[in-house]
């Protein structure tokens, strides 16, 4: 049976050459012509005839189809792929500057059900694969050079979008390795961020097996009842444990851990729910991405007035917490964050 070219991390693909008996610089020839040079077609000029008879024999190259494509008028981009099962995701490019943030899915649906979120709500289908993930890359930046040359540079990957990455770990993790190879994709690792709900069996493996990228938490709340009613998957694991993981993973200098609160109004944006999260991420090499909640069909969450989003950054500014405030891009077409519903785009 074939298997997709774009499952390989580089190390991966030269196990496989080794084993067969074919030259050693065939995989860092693939990874530049497929990568680098962004060619979809196989390549024929470069590699030694009997790799290039073994890729034919074992390999396809095939990447999910776009679907849908839907642009807002603040240059938002969320594509909806059809896999090869028919399944659907949906993938999101955030403009800033002239460049952009990909916003990746990693499962189809999510099994975590939280309660703030659009995808939370479809439940999991199954987690995707490696090439199922870098596909969204491919085929988005493919489409940005068509539609908007000169003005397409991908600069940040983030794994935000359906799904909880942590567990997909494998896939995950591979598909960060090509994103940061130089025969590949050359992403920088600052570039790249993962943000978990905070699933300890992934938070475990971090450490001692994910490449050295961003992690992102999201925190919501510092209170067991609301981060609960929020992040159901909080009672199986809690806050303190999993912050004790997010510490421990080795990050380089100058990096910090992102807390996400999503805020929402007269539930966990107080005065008090502040102070909380400022005693809370102290001293921790914090950084806080505030995000005011994106409202989506059925939810009863709403969104807080903008002074009191600012109120709230302007507590944990006293605790000396780096703070930001998520501008919301995309909403018109559902795809801010939380909005992702690949089942509900299928019949819009
Ligand atoms: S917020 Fe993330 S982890 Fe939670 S349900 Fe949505 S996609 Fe899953």
């Amino acid at each position: 049976m074939k298997t997709s070219f774009y499952q390989y991390p580089l190390s991966e693909l030269q196990e496989l050459f080794r084993v067969h008996g074919l030259p050693a610089s065939g995989p860092g020839l693939l990874f530049n012509w497929h990568y680098k040079k962004r060619k979809t077609e196989p390549c024929l000029t470069d590699l030694a005839k009997k790799s290039i008879a073994f890729v034919a024999e074992n390999m396809t190259f095939d990447l999910p189809m776009v679907h849908t494509i839907q642009a807002s008028s603040d240059k938002t981009v969320k594509f909806l792929f059809e896999l090869q099962d028919g399944l659907k995701i949906e993938t999101v490019l955030i403009p800033f500057n002239n460049k952009y943030t990909i916003c990746l899915s990693s499962q189809v649906g999510c099994a975590m059900k939280c309660s703030f979120c659009h995808t939370g709500i479809q439940g999991l289908a199954r987690s995707l694969k490696t090439e199922e993930i870098i596909g969204q890359f491919t085929e988005s930046q493919k489409w940005l050079t068509k539609n908007r040359p000169g003005d397409d540079k991908i600069l940040n990957i983030v794994f935000m979008g359906q799904g909880e990455p942590l567990h997909n770990f494998d896939a995950v993790k591979n598909a960060c390795e090509i994103f940061l190879s130089q025969h590949g994709l050359s992403v920088a690792d600052q570039k790249i961020t993962i943000s978990t709900a905070g699933y300890l069996p992934g938070l475990e493996r971090w450490k001692n097996e994910m490449p050295d990228v961003n992690i992102a938490l999201s925190l919501h709340s510092p209170i067991k009842e609301k981060r609960d009613q929020l992040i159901p998957i909080n009672k199986r694991y809690p806050l303190e444990e999993v912050l004790n993981y997010v510490q421990a993973i080795p990050r380089g200098k100058n990096r910090f851990v992102t807390y996400e609160y999503l805020l929402i109004q007269d539930f966990n944006d107080s005065d008090e729910d502040a102070h909380l999260t400022g005693k809370l991420l102290e001293g921790k090499n914090a950084y806080v991405s505030l995000i005011p909640f994106n409202p989506f069909p059925g939810t009863d969450y709403k969104r807080p007035e903008t002074s009191k989003v600012e109120h709230f950054k302007s507590i944990l500014d006293s605790y000396k917490i780096p703070t930001l405030i998520r501008a919301t891009k995309g909403d018109e077409i559902l795809a801010a964050c939380g909005q992702l519903n690949s089942k509900m785009s299928q019949v819009t």
